[in-house]
């Protein structure tokens, strides 16, 4: 374990804000000194990718962060990775072998294999829990090793237990799960157009894969050219009531498909009981900000729901920036817009 003092983190995190940890911790094969080291007595914080999270200030205690890892073994036909790994790079050694119908829809998402089951993180109607089949992780609170399966890693739209509980548990490995047979995953309207486009009647899973890529890169800022957090805002869940105001307002808003309160419930659920998810890009767009700056922060031209460092970004600016919308969107629509990305 080595521990640097004073550490600059802006090269950690895409949306590259300038700020310093205290403490600054790699972990490379071993983790459970970490346990003993007596740096879980004070603040810390875990970091993937760093792909989500924006420093706002400096952090005042330690960060800690897997090393890169890119083993991946195979173990009674399921497929074992380290946290650290680039979920690209898991995503490409699946399409590589043909497993995992629906994980390419994920592909080009920036950050860590741990990263994306704490958020769950989705694209084109796949989310990262799909394919979880049991999570190994170091319980922070409890100093021990443990095993958390599936149902008890607690995925919903882009949360887990991991979310809930934040600072509890390292992931160290995440132990995957896939169908047996291919069938691309076409929910998202966008992709079969561009499908049809290209005259692609029956994609193969590498062929959705770089098209998924493609159409990706066209309309978000590459963290190597802009830092960006990917969606900085959460699609908004509003009651029937508040949806059906809106569509009666704004004839022109995507339409939005209802969701029981909760996907468990045996129930029947009543009208009344819905809910709907509205696209938070169209509110922001709607709202006028597409395009456009408020300090060295931005609302990316191509897609509204990217808030991205124009340059020199503070984390200052980036909050004027998110409250001022958050602002506009309450008054205008009466709906509450929350992060998505985790603002330290
Ligand atoms: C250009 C761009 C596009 C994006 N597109 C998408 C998208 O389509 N869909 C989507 O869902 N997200 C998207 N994102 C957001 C982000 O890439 C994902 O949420 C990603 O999965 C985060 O992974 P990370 O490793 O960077 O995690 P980080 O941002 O480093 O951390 C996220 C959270 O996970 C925790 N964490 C990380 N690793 C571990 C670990 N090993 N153990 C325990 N906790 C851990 C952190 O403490 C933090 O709470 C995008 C981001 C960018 C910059």
């Amino acid at each position: 374990m080595t521990i640097h003092e004073h550490y600059p983190l802006q090269r950690l995190t895409t949306f590259d804000t300038a700020a310093t940890a205290r403490r600054y911790l790699r972990l490379d094969r071993e983790v459970e000194p970490l346990l003993a080291s007596g740096l879980l007595d004070s603040d810390y914080l875990i970091l993937g990718g760093g792909s989500n999270i924006v420093f706002t200030r400096d952090y005042p205690g330690t960060v800690i962060q897997l090393a890169p890892n890119s083993k991946i073994k195979i173990q009674n036909s399921k497929l074992i990775t380290g946290a650290g790994l680039q979920l690209d790079a898991l995503v490409d050694h699946c399409v590589d072998r043909g497993l995992g119908g629906g994980i390419e829809n994920l592909s080009a998402i920036p950050g860590t294999v741990g990263g994306a089951v704490v958020q769950n993180a989705g694209a084109y109607g796949v989310e990262t829990g799909e394919f979880v089949d049991r999570v190994d992780a170091l319980d922070l609170h409890e100093r021990r090793r443990v095993t958390l399966s599936r149902q008890e890693c607690r995925f919903a739209y882009r949360t887990s237990l991991f979310k809930e509980q934040p600072g509890r548990y390292l992931i160290l490995e995440v132990h995957l799960r896939f169908a047996t047979e291919y069938a691309p995953v076409l929910k998202y309207k966008a992709l079969a157009d561009e499908l049809q486009r290209r005259g692609i009647t029956s994609p193969t899973q590498r062929q959705m894969r770089d098209l998924i890529t493609s159409i990706r890169w066209a309309k978000l800022p590459r963290p190597e050219e802009h830092g960006s957090a990917g969606s900085f805002f959460k699609n908004p869940v509003v009651d029937r009531d508040t949806y059906l105001r809106l569509r009666d307002a704004y004839p022109d808003m995507p339409e939005a498909h209802p969701t029981p309160p909760d996907n468990n419930s045996t129930f029947k659920i009543q009208n009344s009981e819905l809910s709907y998810k509205l696209s938070a890009g169209w509110l922001i767009d709607r709202a006028g900000w597409k395009g456009r700056t408020l300090g060295r922060a931005g609302v990316w031209p191509r897609q509204a729901l990217v808030l991205y460092n124009t340059g020199g970004c503070t984390g200052q600016d980036l909050l004027a920036l998110a409250q001022a919308i958050q602002a506009d969107v309450l008054n205008k629509f009466h709906v509450q817009l929350t992060p998505e990305a985790i603002l330290i």
